[in-house]
Order: structure tokens, then C-alpha cells, then sequence
């Protein structure tokens, strides 16, 4: 017997000149990132809003505001952390994980291993659990002009040997 919670997560962040470029926890060669309070890691950020959306929690602004200085800066993985210890606290586990990222340049495929295994640590489950994928959009709108990224996560949160749940 099993419990299970359905959770979905979407973010965006603008992309300038000269600031550092971070998704699902790796940073991404680039002479160009995202603009943010936090590290900008837009990908763990929708990451965070899907698990939190799983648990009824609201999302990653109410627990985590950016008018908060002790956020400014902070490592999105840390906020994935304090996330996950929710999850944890509440009696779930990560069934699996989905994400996609849109990203006109450049292009990340080198990059997705390092990506689901630096998640599946931090989420502490298996790499087979979670899944980084990414797309362009074919030079089509604000990301196809290069002006911003924007990713889709899905999350399956499960409770076993659960006989009662609300
Ligand atoms: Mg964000």
C-alpha cells in the first residue's frame, strides 16, 4: 500500500551579461546567467515549487521570500535541502523527478549526468529517480531570443506502507 502526491513546478529568469549561470546545481560555462536574489538556478527553483506544490505547501517565494538578505546569493541548494527536509518530515520519499529546461545557449546535454546525479544527492535517492532534460526553442520567443530560461518540473512523492492519509 501506498501513498502517493503529484506536484508540478515552473520558474523563468532573465539572462544578462557577466553573471554566473546555474542549473539543477552545476554551473553552466557561460559568459552569461540569470538574474536573481539567489543563485538564480531557475531549474532547482521549479524543482523546490513542485515538491512543495506535491505537499499543499505553497511554493518557494512563501518559505523563501527574495526581500529576505539572508537569501540573497544563497546556494539553490540549500533552499533543496530545506525543501526535501519537508518532504522527509511528512513521510515521503522521491518516487521520481522530471525536468525540463529551455535554454536557447548553450547547449547543456554535456552537462545533464553531472546535473541528475548533483539532485539525486541532494535529494538523496537514486540517479534513476530523476530525470534532466533539455530543449531550444527553436530561436522562438524570449528564450529563442537568448533573454531568459525557463524549466518545468514534475515530481511523484510516495508514502509506503501508509493504511491511513488525509
Ligand atoms: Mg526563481
Amino acid at each position: 500500500m501506498a501513498d502517493f502526491k503529484i506536484g508540478q513546478g515552473y520558474d523563468v529568469h532573465a539572462i544578462a551579461d557577466g553573471l554566473p549561470m546555474w542549473l539543477c546545481g552545476v554551473q553552466v560555462p557561460s559568459e552569461k546567467g540569470f538574474v536573481a536574489h539567489s543563485d538564480g538556478d531557475v531549474a532547482i527553483h521549479a524543482l523546490c515549487d513542485a515538491l512543495l506544490g506535491a505537499l499543499g505547501l505553497g511554493d518557494i517565494g512563501l518559505h523563501f521570500p527574495d526581500s529576505d538578505e539572508a537569501f540573497a546569493g544563497i546556494d539553490s541548494k540549500i533552499l533543496l535541502r530545506r525543501v526535501m527536509d519537508m518532504v522527509r518530515s511528512r513521510g515521503y520519499r522521491i518516487g521520481n523527478v522530471d525536468i525540463t529546461i529551455a535554454l536557447q545557449s548553450p547547449k547543456l546535454r554535456p552537462l545533464i549526468d553531472n546535473m541528475r546525479s548533483t539532485l539525486a544527492e541532494v535529494l538523496g535517492c537514486s540517479v534513476g529517480r530523476i530525470s534532466v532534460k533539455a530543449t531550444t526553442t527553436e530561436r522562438l520567443g524570449f528564450v529563442g531570443r537568448g533573454e531568459g530560461c525557463e524549466v518545468w518540473a514534475v515530481c511523484l512523492l510516495e508514502k509506503k506502507f501508509c493504511y491511513f492519509s488525509k
